[in-house]
């Protein structure tokens, strides 16, 4: 039998982010539209998902609106707030909590935009649970096929988020193989759509540069 030394574990001890708590609850109640909850039961309530973690939200938004919570976003930046967003919270490694502003789209951001029934796409809020967006769809015999175990609880943002794949996955590939177009926040505000881009869109960016100053 020999010993062997195992390396000591690296533990990150982070101190909490500098921020003017108070001011950034103020501010995110005067202009993010939705709720924002800042209470010690809701913070409770967001300190962790699927997983082992715990780690206590400085606050939480829940956006009416997309542009709610690119309202609320934007007041986080400000204030130096980080920001973890959350979906159905059915995370195994912690993915969902964080010590920062949790946006929670669930509660309101879960519609079915539009359906375009040639391409068989469609455009949704990331709020939406997977069972609910196809039973939407089923009517048009269309289904989002990657299918975690948690179906009846994972929304979509989650399931881009960890790029979810399931008992479907080997028929139809995992959440990434499936996904045409993904509108994009980012935390300095930048918002733009991503996605392949068409020889004529390509053209069309080129022709100013190929113009010259
Ligand atoms: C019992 C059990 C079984 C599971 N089985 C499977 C399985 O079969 N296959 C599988 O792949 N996974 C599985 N999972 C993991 C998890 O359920 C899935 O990954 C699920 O799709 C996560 O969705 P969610 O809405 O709960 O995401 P959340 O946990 O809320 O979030 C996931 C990630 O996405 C980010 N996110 C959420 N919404 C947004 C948004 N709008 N914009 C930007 N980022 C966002 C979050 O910040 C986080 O990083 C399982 C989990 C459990 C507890």
């Amino acid at each position: 039998m020999t010993s062997v030394s195992l390396p000591d574990p690296v533990v990150l001890r982070t101190g909490p982010p500098r921020v003017d708590v108070r001011a950034l609850e103020r501010a995110l109640r005067e202009r993010a539209g939705g709720e924002v909850r800042f209470d010690a039961g809701s913070r409770g309530a967001y300190s962790t998902d699927a997983s082992n973690y715990r780690q206590i939200p400085i606050g939480v938004v829940v956006p009416r609106t997309v542009d709610d919570a690119v309202q609320a976003i934007a007041v986080c930046r400000e204030h130096g707030a980080p920001v973890v967003s959350r979906g159905g919270g059915t995370s195994l490694a912690g993915q969902a909590c964080n010590v920062a502003v949790v946006i929670d789209w669930s509660k309101y951001c879960h519609g079915l935009v539009s359906v375009d029934l040639a391409a068989k796409t469609c455009v949704i809020e990331p709020g939406i649970v997977l069972d609910e967006l196809n039973a939407q769809l089923a009517p048009h015999r269309l289904m989002f096929v990657p299918k975690p175990a948690t179906h009846d609880h994972c929304t979509l943002g989650g399931m881009i988020g960890n790029n979810s794949c399931g008992a479907t996955a080997h028929a139809y590939g995992k959440t990434v193989d499936n996904l045409v177009r993904l509108e994009v926040l980012t935390y300095d505000g930048e918002r733009f759509w991503a996605g392949p881009t068409s020889d004529e869109e390509y053209a069309a960016i080129m022709r100013p540069a190929a113009a010259g100053p």
